[in-house]
């Protein structure tokens, strides 16, 4: 918290604000941002706000300088976050976790890939191979998951359209030992329809235009994207080096030959599944065009006659047990194609991850050898999504931002009130918006929308989208939080029957129930299943176990998406909880991708919705710090001659007392009913000082 630079730059801690108010505050966060300060510290919080242009603080002196440091001894920095979360891990041993958060196109992504470096660069001073090799794998992997996982969107060039938690393992040197990565729901629709402006995932473009004329033959594949259904929209110019670079990392990760080439023969079954054509003649659907289906085959491994046989049957079981075969419609055909399509590519992305886990989970570990094996979590999963349309994608995204910001309340905002209660310090209390309601909303069993959706998914019979609807805004009528059409037909911002909207934290948000149902349903026909299973290719096959099962097999009812994501972030948030977190808060200056502009109003947005304020108080309010008496004692009794070696007062909390007054911070501390609070890390510099000195 030192202001070790200048005013001019505003304050480096928004703790340090004269008065914590919204003007204040944005006074501040403009005025760094248009100097060229794109980090401030809110104690321990760090708040980003994306440059949108390359700054020169990452290189190695940058590193050098944050290295082992405090947070108060440098300017506010990704680094010092990393350095900290760091050091707990390192010397108390304990497991911390980096979360980020922020909309799309804050800065998130970038944030990650700058703490991995760090963590990186700081590590293995002794030059390992084993750890550089772990280190490299790493890095990276961020590479191989942006080709695959991320897109073009309108908010954001290089959007990851999936979550990412990742793992970084360390031994009792605090050097990295191996990793493991989480990913969270694929934005798969992605693979058959893009809106417009934006773009298909980028590894489809790094084919098709970084391929050799070779493999692009083999694939039996055109350089143009425009050539394929679902990748018409635009290109860009660095698809052809991307692709090179993404087979280098690839190759260092460890993959195979057999398995690139099977990565991508997979891509270009995809390419050439959108592109087949079904047509009826009023009694059967036939597929246009059996070349593509031979192609397709080739590259899959599998009979041609299968090929077209699953595209236009299916295998059904009827009450009586008997397995019967039930042609199409050209509809169910087509949506038979791109539910295949999207689940040959989310198959691929898992698999992918999975066999990066593989490379890096920490083999051979000994806990008595080799110490605690403790853990840095980094998060980096979407933001909040307002689109002009929104649908199931982002009902999930933002269900799973209520849930991390219930967790980032939990965490700073109600531990530390609860704390200071407990311990009876002067506490004004300090309101902020509790989440919580939403979040139940959402998840509640049996009344939440989740469970609606499920329950209506499950019904036997046709349950259509409006019927669903019917079914939230009877059991929803009452929530504070949940509206429709039909609940306040005056407002017209949405369509009749068709749209439901949340008061979400961040910001109301009206979804189209369209379609919703097939996507929590997530139905892919078993015998496509099969078909990947029965594939001669072992890369393949291994992606699809389930297609073993024949369908009378096949009783369960799957897990619904939604329910399968809300499983995925449950664990997530519980995995979260039980370590020490650490925050970036990310925020978009603008919409125009500008260097120049801070658009006040979208600002001031972003900062409301993260609670960002609040979080000013309750930390200006409180204390960085606090010990329990006997440890504090323990630690400084030397530092002052009424506490050395022994004290002789009534207890420990006068002692402490003394020490504190001996050093003139008196106006800096709280005294509680067990342990001593200080306000500023600046104190507890002081004392460690003077006890270095002396020992
Ligand atoms: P998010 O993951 O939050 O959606 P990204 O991390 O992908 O956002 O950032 C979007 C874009 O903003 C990046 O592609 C980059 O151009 C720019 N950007 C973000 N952070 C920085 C930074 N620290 N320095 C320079 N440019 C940045
Ligand atoms: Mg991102």
């Amino acid at each position: 918290m030192a202001e070790l630079e200048g005013l001019e730059f505003g304050k480096s801690d928004f703790v340090l604000l004269d008065e914590v108010t919204m003007e204040q505050f944005m006074e501040n966060l403009r005025l760094r941002f248009e100097k060229g300060r794109i980090y401030t510290y809110i104690g321990e919080v760090v708040v980003s706000v994306n440059p949108y242009r390359q700054m020169d603080i990452y290189g190695k002196d940058t590193i050098e300088a944050y290295r082992g440091r405090e947070l108060y001894e440098n300017p506010p920095h990704l680094y010092a976050v990393s350095d900290a979360a760091y050091k707990a891990m390192k010397r108390r041993a304990k497991d911390t976790c980096i979360v980020i958060s922020g909309e799309s196109g804050a800065g998130k992504t970038e944030a990650s890939k700058y703490i991995m470096q760090y963590i990186a660069a700081i590590t293995n001073p002794s030059q390992r191979a084993e750890v550089e090799s772990v280190k490299n794998v790493l890095l990276k992997s961020n590479c191989v998951l942006e080709a695959f996982g991320n897109a073009k969107t309108n908010r954001n060039d290089n959007s990851s359209r999936f979550g990412k938690y990742m793992d970084i393992n360390f031994n009792f040197n605090g050097d990295p030992t191996g990793g493991h990565i989480n990913n969270y729901l694929l934005e798969k629709s992605r693979v058959v329809h893009q809106q417009e402006g934006e773009r298909n995932f980028h590894s489809f473009y790094q084919l098709l235009r970084g391929g050799s004329e070779e493999t692009l033959a083999a694939f039996h594949l055109q350089n143009d994207p425009a050539v394929y259904v679902y990748t018409k929209e635009g290109t860009s110019n660095n698809d052809r080096t991307s692709h090179k670079a993404v087979i280098s990392a690839l190759e260092v990760i460890g993959f195979s030959k057999e398995e690139i080439n099977s990565i991508y023969q997979i891509l270009a079954s995809i390419l050439l599944l959108g592109n087949l054509q079904f047509e009826s003649d009023g009694e059967s659907v036939q597929i246009l065009g059996q070349e593509a289906v031979n192609q397709i085959s080739e590259l899959t491994a599998t009979e041609p006659e299968s090929v077209s046989k699953t595209l236009l049957y299916r295998t059904v079981a009827t009450g009586g047990g008997e397995v019967i075969e039930k042609g199409h419609t050209e509809q169910q055909a087509c949506f038979g194609r791109d539910a295949f399509a999207k689940a040959l590519y989310e198959r691929l992305f898992g698999w992918i991850v999975g066999r990066i886990n593989t490379v890096i989970e920490v083999k051979d570990y000994n806990p008595v050898l080799h110490g605690k094996n403790t853990v840095i979590g980094v998060l980096d999963i979407y933001g909040f999504e307002i689109f002009d349309n929104n649908s199931f994608e982002q009902f999930c995204i933002n269900y799973c931002n209520e849930k991390l910001q219930q967790l980032f309340i939990e965490l700073i905002l109600q531990q530390e009130q609860a704390e200071y209660q407990r311990e009876g310090i002067t506490w004004q209390h300090i309101d902020y918006f509790n989440n919580q309601i939403i979040v139940d909303l959402v998840e509640q069993p049996h009344k939440g929308i989740i469970s609606i959706l499920d329950e209506a998914c499950l019904t036997v019979g046709n349950v259509t989208d409006t019927v669903c609807l019917d079914s939230m805004d009877t059991k929803l009528a009452q929530h504070p939080h949940y509206t429709s059409r039909k609940l306040s037909p005056s407002d017209k911002s949405m369509e009749f029957q068709k749209h439901f909207r949340i008061r979400h934290y961040a910001g109301d948000v009206t979804y189209s129930v369209e379609g919703i149902l097939d996507k929590n349903k997530d139905l892919l026909f078993q015998d496509f299943k099969r078909l990947m299973y029965n594939s001669t290719n072992p890369v393949l096959k291994e992606m699809w176990p389930d297609g073993q099962l024949s369908i009378t097999e096949v009783t369960k009812r799957p897990l619904t998406a939604a329910t399968l994501f809300k499983n995925s972030i449950v664990a997530l948030v519980d995995k979260l909880a039980c370590k020490e977190p650490y925050y970036v808060r990310c925020i978009k200056p603008n919409e125009m991708k500008s260097p120049m502009l801070f658009d006040d109003a979208r600002c001031q947005h972003q900062v409301a919705y993260l609670g960002l304020l609040e979080n000013v108080m309750v930390r200006r309010a409180g204390f960085a710090y606090r010990q329990p008496y006997a440890r504090f004692l323990q630690r400084y009794k030397m530092t002052c001659e009424y506490t050395w070696p022994n004290h002789l007062m009534a207890s420990d909390r006068e002692a402490v007392e003394a020490i504190v007054t001996q050093h003139g911070f008196q106006d800096d501390v709280a005294y509680g009913h067990t342990k001593l609070f200080v306000r500023t890390p600046r104190s507890l510099f002081t004392l460690e000082q003077e006890r270095a000195a002396l020992i």
